[in-house]
């Protein structure tokens, strides 16, 4: 890996972050605060976040076995991806790359931030071809995004292939492991102190079903989590958002519950589309939803819309042709899917 430092956009480090009134103050005991202009009343709405949500990064530092000064926290895992551009690539000059089909805000990203992005197809069997990732790098291409599982795809990447990539390339690799829990591979989020060149994303919009929360993860070296965080807004995580959290993180039961049923689901649901005659094939998951490749994929899609099913129509993104992407429900749900398809074409 290259010094950080050179990886660095010039701007970021000499940039002088933003600093929070709060931040100047060490002292204990304080009672009344009258530093930050807010308004007195309306507790406990009317106060400044903690800027670097200590007490959640705490609580879970515990669950995810890293430690908290490598976590590090945003509005989804959106803000870090683009974050990630921010801090790394200078526009129209530095690029990066990712394999192709994957998760589509990696490139909007890339292309709000005027970054060139270069896109290396997956092998026909959605495995990681690494040579060819290696090959688009060059001396400007500052990130590789990795997907794990991958989205839309479903399969978690070689862990070969990507210590690979890890450990060849000279610039940052980010393994987005949105989907990790649905998996028992070791997470790369364990290998921090191998790689310091790593990147691990995790969500609590998946399994921990809070999309509508929006809280993201980013772990990484303490520089790198460093680097994020002086870019950032100052209180870029709100307090509604830091108490679900902290709520959630204290009842592991039901998240435990969740999994177990939706991976029992996927178990019962994957071979049952793989058999309708109209289903040309179902490819394995590690995640929470899969992948199928459907004749009249297109049609079909229609077809479960008017009887309101919604899933993903992928049939257009490389490698997926007649493609349609299917996230594990309840029982329920699944059912109606399932029960719509077999009543197709009767
Ligand atoms: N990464 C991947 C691979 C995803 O599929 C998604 C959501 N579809 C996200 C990140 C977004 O996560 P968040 O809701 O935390 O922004």
């Amino acid at each position: 890996m290259l010094p950080l430092q050179e990886l660095t956009r010039k701007n970021v480090r000499s940039l002088t972050p933003y600093s929070c009134a709060r931040d100047d103050f060490k002292g204990r005991n304080a009672k009344v605060f009258l530093d930050a202009n807010e308004n007195p009343y309306n507790a406990p709405y009317n106060r400044y976040p903690d800027p670097l949500q200590q007490e959640l990064k705490a609580k879970l530092s515990v669950v995810k076995g890293v430690r908290p000064e490598r976590i590090f926290l945003g509005n989804g895992s959106d803000e870090a991806i683009d974050l990630i551009y921010r801090v790394f690539c200078e526009p129209r000059i530095d690029n990066v790359v990712a394999i192709a089909p994957t998760y589509g805000m990696y490139r909007v990203a890339a292309d709000i931030n005027d970054v060139e992005y270069r896109a290396v197809p997956l092998h026909e069997d959605f495995s990681l071809d690494s040579d060819a990732l290696l090959a688009a790098v060059d001396t400007r291409t500052k990130v590789v995004w990795l997907c794990s599982p991958n989205n839309p795809t479903g399969n978690a990447l070689e862990r070969e292939a990507v210590e690979r990539v890890l450990l060849s390339f000279h610039g940052i690799v980010v393994v987005d492991e949105a989907y990790s829990d649905f998996n028992d591979y070791r997470p790369f989020r364990a290998d921090l102190d191998r790689f310091p060149n790593l990147i691990v994303l995790n969500t609590f919009s998946k399994l921990w079903a809070s999309a509508a929360i929006r809280l993201g993860m980013a772990f990484a070296s303490e520089e790198i989590v460093g680097l994020l965080n002086k870019v950032k807004y100052p209180y870029n995580v709100n307090d509604l958002t830091t108490q679900a959290a902290i709520k959630l993180l204290a009842d592991l039961q039901h998240i435990n519950l969740w999994r177990a049923t939706l991976l029992k689901e996927r178990s019962h649901l994957l071979p049952a589309i793989a058999e309708l005659p109209i289903c040309k094939a179902v490819y394995s998951s590690d995640a929470n939803f899969f992948l199928a490749r459907i004749t009249g994929a297109d049609f079909v899609y229609q077809y479960l819309v008017n009887n309101g099913i919604v899933v993903r129509n992928r049939s257009n993104v490389e490698l997926c042709a007649d493609c349609l992407r299917i996230t594990i429900g309840t029982p329920e749900e699944n059912n109606a899917l399932l029960g719509a398809l077999r009543r197709f074409g009767h």
